[in-house]
């Protein structure tokens, strides 16, 4: 039965419709003339992690880009299709937002695969992708090896959104826009379990409780 679940969605759609869409004319009327948001959100592809839902927004409210275990790559001006620094550069040159927040989660298998080493070369593109968190992988095994599985994953999500925050450095316009105290980041953390939201504290090294 695959198709009821394409089913589901187009009644969802009509849903929408006859009901979202109406109770927020006028939002959607202003939201002709263009979009103009403040906040850049790269999140995870990982289906219990939704943004709009977890931040409590409406449509023009978040420009979010989407990726396995929600990675900043690093800066590689090449010819080489990137797609979340296309949404990164877009973000900031274009819409000029001022803030881009990395959001990871708990239970994350992309960062859960990473620590496991399970893609190495046995995919085309997954592999690749997250090679980028290779060393933090090595570093929590190193550091944390013994303690349970559970607290090395949470360890290396954390960390990888930290590297994140430091590859986002890397892009000459986002720290050319901090350094003009026109751009802010940020790295939270949603915890499936909980529901908390956490951020990072860069003096702290650590995350904590939502600073605003
Ligand atoms: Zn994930």
């Amino acid at each position: 039965m695959p198709m009821q679940w394409i089913r589901r969605f187009a009644q969802g759609y009509r849903t929408f419709r006859q009901n979202y869409f109406e109770e927020h004319q006028r939002l959607f009327h202003e939201l002709r003339s263009g979009q103009e948001p403040k906040v850049m959100l790269v999140a995870c592809c990982d289906s219990r992690v939704e943004p709009a839902i977890i931040l409590d927004s409406e449509p023009g409210d978040l420009f979010i880009v989407r990726n396995i275990a929600n990675l900043i790559p690093p800066y590689e001006p090449d010819s080489h299709r990137h797609g979340t620094s296309a949404a990164l550069e877009f973000a900031v040159n274009n819409l000029g937002v001022n803030h881009v927040v990395v959001m990871g989660h708990a239970e994350c298998g992309g960062i859960a695969a990473a620590l496991a080493g399970e893609f190495g070369t046995a995919t085309e593109f997954i592999g690749p992708w997250v090679s980028s968190i290779g060393p933090l992988r090595d570093a929590v095994i190193d550091e944390a090896g013994s303690r349970p599985a559970s607290e090395q994953q949470r360890l290396l999500e954390q960390r990888s959104i930290v590297h994140s925050l430091e590859n986002l450095a890397t892009f000459p316009f986002v720290s050319q826009r901090m350094a003009e105290g026109e751009l802010f980041i940020h790295g939270w953390y949603f915890d499936i379990h909980t529901g908390d939201l956490l951020a990072y504290d860069p003096e702290a090294g650590r995350f904590g409780p939502l600073p605003f």
